[in-house]
């Protein structure tokens, strides 16, 4: 056997690059065989009920339940929940009025998920088409393909009777202009040489805690279980780019045998990880909601090793959020690192807001 065949020598090749990688740190990292901070927190809920992000999914609960209540299709309720904010010029993640690429242009991601038939519909990179997510289910509905994405996903859109709109508001335009202009002192562009012309500054501030990205699930009365999730993307992108919104099994999935997942934040670390599918998994292996979050924070911890990517600790130095419930009705989210994230749900009885569990300080 070659030195570099045995085993043990190539183990100890890899705890050491695992060390370099993580700047040095010790080689176990903090959050290994650390019991999770919060756990426990699931809750059960009567179907018919709906699950979305905190920071932006009360107005998709709420609606997606009255549409179940009143007897209307799951997927419906979901995806007219998420149009809500898809519509909204406000929320700057989602939609009309996200934040654009590096080119000044909005450019956006959707998915939706049946878990009743196992079928998905996205769409990458599409412009000028406020509700994305209604393209996604065409997709799934009307084609034989799961994904479309760029100038393929506009002319669907166009074919199906969608209208090409200017998804660019002045209040996010303002915003990409003051990212351009403040990029670096050695281009062509530059800022204002009054501050306090930037008009954007402090709603900037009220926004930037946002991770953006809406994601909605839901159970019917009948144990159906779907999922959409759509996004306007990582903020000045690269043109083309696409996240893990539109991909099955990275920002969301569903089975209606088992329950459904989404998320939100860095989109690369879901792609890398199938973290939605993943916890869909977990979940028919019998962990709790919430249990089964923590698990995709804890597979996205150790498989991140980059050393631009991780803090002086080796953690992850960025965030990403999961939300899940199963189809007993029970509820649970989880984030990587705790920045007080929170999950809405609505039911007959109202909206509820669940705190997220954590695994890294
Ligand atoms: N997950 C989204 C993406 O990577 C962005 C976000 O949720 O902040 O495109």
């Amino acid at each position: 056997m070659s030195r570099s065949e045995n085993p043990s020598n190539s183990r100890r090749e890899f705890l050491k690059r695992l060390t370099a990688a993580a700047g040095g740190a010790a080689l176990t990292p903090a959050w290994v065989s650390k019991s999770f901070s919060k756990t426990s927190s699931d809750r059960s809920f009567e179907p018919p009920l709906a699950i979305a992000s905190g920071f932006n999914g009360e107005p998709a609960v709420k609606k997606a339940v009255e549409i179940m209540q009143n007897g209307g299709d799951v997927l419906d309720g979901i995806i007219s929940g998420v149009n809500i904010q898809e519509e909204d010029p406000d929320d700057m993640t989602v939609g009309y009025g996200g934040v654009p690429n590096e080119k000044g242009v909005v450019q956006l991601d959707a998915a939706v998920m049946d878990g009743r038939t196992h079928e998905s519909g996205s769409v990458g990179a599409l412009e000028n088409i406020m509700h994305p997510s209604r393209v996604a289910r065409l997709v799934m509905e009307r084609t034989d393909h799961s994904l479309l994405v760029g100038e393929g996903a506009l002319r669907f859109a166009r074919m199906h009777g969608f209208k090409e709109e200017n998804l660019l508001t002045d209040r996010a335009r303002e915003r990409w202009l003051e990212w351009k202009e403040t990029l670096s002192d050695d281009d062509n562009y530059f800022p204002p040489e009054n501050p306090d012309d930037n008009q954007t500054g402090s709603l900037w501030e009220e926004f930037e805690s946002h991770h953006g990205t809406i994601h909605c699930s839901g159970l019917d009365a009948n144990g159906g279980i779907c999922a959409v999730t759509t996004t306007s993307g990582l903020f000045y992108k690269m043109p083309g780019r696409v996240g893990d919104s539109p991909i099955t099994g990275a920002g969301l999935f569903a089975d209606t045998k088992v329950g459904a997942a989404g998320s939100t934040g860095r989109g690369e670390a879901n792609l890398q990880n199938l973290s939605s599918f993943l916890i869909v998994e977990r979940m028919r292996m019998g962990d709790s909601p919430e249990e089964a979050c923590l698990k995709a924070c804890e597979r996205i911890a150790e498989n991140t090793k980059i050393p631009r990517l991780v803090n002086e600790k080796g953690e992850p130095n960025f965030n990403v959020r999961f939300y899940a419930l199963n189809r007993d009705g029970q509820v649970g989210g989880a984030e990587l690192r705790s920045s007080n994230g929170s999950m809405k749900v609505a039911d007959r009885s109202g909206i509820h807001t669940i705190e997220l569990a954590h695994l890294l300080e």
